[in-house]
């Protein structure tokens, strides 16, 4: 596991050491994990092989328990196949790759839940489109991924990636937080800029609830994945860009921290409010 609890602290420490930010959060892994990284470098690449796996075996056909989810990844595609979209051809990729995670985890599909099973869609969806619109090598793709679980970990550390603790903004927050550095990343952007990246990731969701329909991982959650990833490629790209968050990146974790913990607990993953309490939601509410 890796120990770091500040970015700021995250990025000094790669700094001091002279080495790539996902190299140094490489060999953290390595040290607490008690691995060689050629070791954490196989575990990394297996979990994007299970990304790409899970993405490659989504079908169309495939429902939810409840009904209520299923083929919006392939309408977001064909829609894609069109030639005419909306947001073109790259966010439209990214739409239709969050949709078919996510709808792979509410079919009880295998995923990788990073960070967490509803949030599993939103690394996945930004990233593997990277290997067809920018090139990117499995060899980046992994470092994305370290970079990705560096962050990751100080907000886990720092605030939280439960739903149930935190809200919707610690799961597809979180998410979003992990995957814009990681993006940032892949374009050549410096550390600062990742942590920029996540910092405005996280503002751009803050206080976002945790209210699932029949308390069933479906609705919103799926359609969140697909914001949560629109959410870390517009982070990624003002960071590029050279914008900043005001907000240094750990006030903002810790006040995703102090939001997560002022919220109802109708609204941290109990089902009981938000859209899980319109009468829409209580039709879908578990009879007591
Ligand atoms: S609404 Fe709740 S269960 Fe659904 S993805 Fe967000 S945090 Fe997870």
């Amino acid at each position: 596991m890796i120990d770091f609890t500040s970015i700021q602290q995250m990025l000094e420490d790669s700094r001091d050491a002279g080495l790539p930010l996902w190299k140094n959060i490489q060999l953290s892994d390595c040290h607490h994990q008690d691995i060689t990284p050629e070791a954490s470098w196989a575990k990394m690449s297996a979990m994007l092989e299970a990304m790409t796996q899970a993405d490659e075996n989504y079908q169309e056909g495939d429902r939810s328990h409840s009904g209520l989810v299923g083929g919006d990844g392939g309408r977001m595609a064909a829609y894609g196949q069109g030639g005419n979209t909306l947001c073109g051809p790259l966010l439209t990729d990214v739409m239709a790759g969050a949709l078919r995670m996510g709808e792979c985890n509410a079919c009880m599909k295998r995923i990788v839940a990073a960070p967490t099973a509803g949030a599993c869609g939103v690394l996945p969806a930004v990233l593997l489109p990277c290997r067809r619109h920018f090139g990117a090598s499995q060899e980046e793709l992994v470092q994305a991924l370290y970079v990705a679980s560096g962050f990751g970990m100080v907000i886990a550390a720092r605030a939280s990636i439960s739903g149930a603790e935190g809200g919707c903004q610690a799961e597809i927050g979180s998410a979003a937080a992990m995957a814009a550095p990681a993006l940032v990343h892949l374009q050549g952007g410096a550390p600062e800029q990742m942590a920029n990246a996540c910092a405005m990731a996280v503002k751009n969701l803050l206080g976002l609830v945790c209210d699932p329909v029949g308390g069933l991982v479906e609705v919103p959650c799926v359609k969140r994945n697909v914001i949560g990833a629109m959410d870390a490629m517009s982070a990624a790209q003002m960071a590029l860009a050279g914008i900043s968050s005001q907000v240094p990146p750990d006030q903002v974790l810790d006040a995703m921290a102090e939001v997560g913990r002022s919220l109802p607990h109708t609204l941290r993953e109990t089902g009981k409010g938000g859209l899980a309490a319109t009468p829409f939601g209580l039709e879908y509410a578990p009879k007591e």
